[in-house]
């Protein structure tokens, strides 16, 4: 248990919203997931304990929170409800998060306080159905005119996008110039030639949305570009490296909870006339469990601290990613395996952690990508 590493504020803020997901997000999860309902009530009660601000500013409607309360957040209500968890890191670190980084005055005054407060919902679009990992390589364009940019061009696999009011759009305003190129927009929802359409049949994170955004010569004023012409992509990577301890602070999250529900099942099946948690085999299955989900909550704390402290922490934020992530889609597994047949089926909630899990090595850089990143950083090589 890592609980010694927290101060008495971030112990408090952990419980709390413990709280809320033992006695609302958990008890709804698997409803959620199995109608594929938005979460409205989970977004509204986040909103009503003041969370969508966490780190945003103060003057801008937040809380001037840190990375390590983040954390401690995302990882409890992945814990109750893993669709929720990420509805909530979009709209936070990503969306919220890039304009109160990279946003004049204006534009934070006119669109922080309405997502900090939980009011309006947010969105980050960047992944188009050509341009994932390769982010650089994105089609969508900014055409400048008359003191506007008409975007043009799709994106894909965008969370909330069926939701939100406000998204952060990358767009490029000269192709050639491939990564120098790409520009961040604030875009908003009622736009003309701005479509959104959901897709449909995912994995896990049912409750969550996932759409497609076709943009049609969308007229973004030009004083909605968050940052200098060309600033987009560097703007980006900094907004990803950040959240990344957010996803693994989510797989952290997924991974407590499914070890929760084995250790609680093997106590009471019996097999062979005693609880299947009397054998050895299962005990080893916990014991290897707890121990890495222990070393990965340890990761996410020393990224979020270095960050915290103003300190280089790209390559930790990238470990703990990779590492986490595999520890929740691990130890999901092995849950699943505890639970027996009963874990091939809802309503045992382990064949939802399961598929909840996965896409934690997926999003916000896949695994590979941060084997990309982590070995660039030690071998100094581009
Ligand atoms: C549920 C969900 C929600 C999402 N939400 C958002 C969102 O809100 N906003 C947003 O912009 N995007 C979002 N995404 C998109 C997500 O970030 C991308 O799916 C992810 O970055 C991977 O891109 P890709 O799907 O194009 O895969 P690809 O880039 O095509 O990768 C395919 C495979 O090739 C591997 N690969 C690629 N390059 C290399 C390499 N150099 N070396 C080794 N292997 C490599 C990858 O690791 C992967 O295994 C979401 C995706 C999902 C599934």
């Amino acid at each position: 248990m890592t609980e010694f590493i927290l101060s008495e504020e971030e112990l408090l803020l952990k419980n709390t919203v413990r709280e809320l997901a033992d006695q609302e997000l958990s008890p709804r999860a698997a409803g959620y997931d199995e109608t594929g309902e938005f979460p409205w009530e989970n977004v509204r009660q986040i909103g009503d304990l003041g969370l969508f601000g966490l780190t945003i500013d103060e003057e801008y409607g937040g809380s001037g929170g840190t990375s390590r309360q983040l954390a401690i957040v995302v990882e409890e209500i992945a814990r109750g409800c893993a669709a929720t968890s990420v509805i909530y890191v979009a709209h936070l670190s990503l969306c919220s998060q890039f304009i109160n980084m990279f946003g004049t005055e204006g534009q934070k005054n006119q669109f922080l306080p309405p997502l900090a407060s939980g009011q309006e919902l947010g969105a980050f679009a960047l992944t188009e159905p050509g341009s994932g990992s390769d982010s650089g390589a994105m089609r969508t364009t900014a055409t400048r005119s008359n003191g506007q940019y008409l975007l043009s061009g799709s994106k894909l696999y965008i969370t909330n996008g069926t939701e939100a009011s406000t998204f952060v759009v990358l767009a490029s305003h000269d192709l050639s110039l491939r990564t120098r190129g790409v520009d961040a927009f604030i875009v908003e929802r009622d736009l003309p030639g701005f479509e959104v359409n959901p897709q449909h049949g995912k994995m896990g994170m049912r409750a969550s949305t996932t759409s497609e955004l076709v943009f049609d010569g969308c007229p973004v004023p030009a004083e909605n570009r968050l940052g200098d012409e060309g600033d987009g992509f560097r703007e980006t990577m900094q907004v990803l490296n950040a959240s990344r301890i957010g996803i693994a602070a989510q797989a952290v999250g997924i991974a407590q909870a499914a070890y929760e529900s084995a250790v609680s099942y093997a106590k009471q099946r019996e097999a062979f006339g005693q609880p299947i948690v009397e054998f050895q085999g299962t005990q080893w299955k916990i014991a290897d469990m707890a121990t890495r989900i222990d070393a990965a909550r340890l990761l996410v704390h020393r990224a979020a601290s270095l960050l915290d402290a103003g300190r280089p922490f790209v390559t930790e934020a990238s470990m703990a990613k990779l590492f986490a992530s595999r520890v929740a889609v691990e130890t999901a597994d092995q849950a699943v395996q505890i639970h027996g047949g009963a874990g091939y089926f809802a309503p045992t909630p382990a064949e939802r952690y399961f598929r909840d899990a996965k896409v934690t090595e997926i999003y916000e850089g896949s695994s590979e990508v941060q084997r990309l990143i982590i070995a660039r950083n030690l071998l100094q090589t581009r």
